[in-house]
């Protein structure tokens, strides 16, 4: 049998800890037996990275914008211990900040079913997706106590010297106090990337925000969305069958959990994390959340929610056995081989993707899993390690 071949090189984007581990067997056992794999490799491993300056976070970024797919392992966030634990030169920025900002994307995070997980959420049978604005808001806010009686202003000053004033409140007492912002360029982006998104995968958009109370800063969302909508979407979107549709955060909150899923939810900042957090955990297990960033120039960078499993891997470095599942992980090379495939029209590359996850579905439909999902399971569950999964997996490709 000859290998499925690829045009262009795909940006890896490779990582630490258990999910370095799981990286390198996905490709031997799954990948590299059917597929030529091209890749531009780029190592943002720990160690690397503090061995580049962090050069090579910048590097994969660039690469990615040059290649437009990229495909990244799970990476550690540097804090005080591991600093201490990687004798690092300084404790290196987050790389899911440095891509993000290079490639100003938006994350798009979807869990992926299968049969004897069932959602906690009896009607829901399709995947939700969360599109998170990751700019602004209350993570980058300015706040303080109030320390008593006092005036509390708004007050924006221009370059000209102008300045708007605002009173915020009259305090007759001690009270808190916070200012926030976003950007118009920042929300465009946020809107092409959902656009361009929902188009790629043919489902419905929902937007929601608090724009009855919020009237001018919630409604700017409102109103970019629907300028954007209107001006270079409408058309595409009737033409897919798809449908754009706002409404307020309520009683989104409210259709979505009377849904049957299948389609895309985009966020402000915050609802995007809290409510991400509630659609993974009612959908059944983090270890089966997929994500993925889409620049509003059409870049994908595809990777699993999840981070590098930590605990697991020191138990592998013990010689132990683990039981990670490498679900999402997989399902991050599908989905960036299956980009690749549609970009470069190899409809073999697509095709293999298809087989790659549905070989994956297959196992774990036949009740083999890893350990995580078995505890989950309704149904007689066979719990293995990562590795004989992945045989069980490689053994469905290849039959
Ligand atoms: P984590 O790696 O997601 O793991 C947290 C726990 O969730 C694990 O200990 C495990 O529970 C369970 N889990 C997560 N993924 C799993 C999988 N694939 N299979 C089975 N169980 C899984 O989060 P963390 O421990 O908070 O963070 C570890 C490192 O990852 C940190 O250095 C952090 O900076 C980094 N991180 C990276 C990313 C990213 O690159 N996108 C995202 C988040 C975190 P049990 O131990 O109970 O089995
Ligand atoms: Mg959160």
């Amino acid at each position: 049998m000859s290998k499925i071949q690829m045009k262009t090189p795909l940006v890896e984007m490779d990582g630490d800890e258990m999910t370095r581990i799981l990286w390198a067997w996905i490709k031997e056992k799954l990948i590299e037996p059917f597929v030529d794999l091209k890749t531009e490799y780029y190592d943002l491993g720990l160690k690397h990275r503090d061995e580049t300056d962090d050069q090579v976070t910048v590097d994969s970024a660039n690469a990615a914008k040059k290649y437009g797919v990229a495909v990244k392992c799970a990476t550690i966030t540097p804090n005080a211990q591991r600093v201490e634990e990687y004798q690092l030169k300084q404790m290196w920025k987050s790389p899911n900040g440095t891509i993000r900002a290079i490639l100003d994307g938006t994350v798009f995070r979807s869990p992926i079913l299968v049969n004897g997980v069932r959602p906690t959420v009896r009607t829901w049978k399709k995947p939700i997706t969360i599109a998170r604005h990751a700019y602004g808001d209350v993570y980058r806010n300015a706040e303080m106590r109030v320390p008593g009686a006092g005036k509390a202003e708004l007050v924006f000053t221009g370059e000209d010297g102008k300045e708007i004033r605002q009173t915020v409140f009259d305090f007759r007492g001690p009270g808190v106090l916070q200012g926030m912002h976003n950007l118009d360029s920042s929300i465009v982006s946020f809107a092409h990337s959902c656009f361009q998104y929902a188009l790629s995968v043919r489902q419905d958009l929902w937007f929601s925000t608090k724009d009855t109370i919020s009237k001018t800063y919630d409604h700017r969302f409102k109103d970019i969305f629907a300028e954007i909508y209107e001006e270079n979407y409408r058309e595409a979107f009737e033409k897919a069958g798809i449908t754009y549709f706002y409404t307020l955060i309520d009683d989104a909150v409210a259709r979505v959990v009377r849904s049957e899923g299948g389609f895309i939810w985009a966020c402000k900042n915050y609802d995007g994390d809290v409510m991400s957090d509630m659609v993974a955990t009612a959908f059944g297990s983090l270890a089966m959340m997929t994500s993925v960033l889409v620049s509003p120039n059409g870049q994908f960078e595809y990777e699993a929610a999840h981070g590098t499993v930590t605990r697991h891997y020191y138990r592998y470095l013990k010689g132990e056995e683990t039981s990670t599942n490498p679900v999402a992980t997989i399902f991050a090379w599908s989905g960036a081989l299956r980009k690749r495939g549609e970009l470069d029209d190899v409809p073999d590359l697509q095709a293999f993707a298809d087989r790659l996850e549905k070989a994956t579905l297959d196992t774990i439909n036949s009740g083999i899993m890893t350990k995580d999902l078995a505890l989950l399971y309704e149904g007689d569950a066979k719990a293995v390690s990562s590795c004989e999964f992945l045989d069980e997996i490689a053994g469905r490709m290849a039959g």
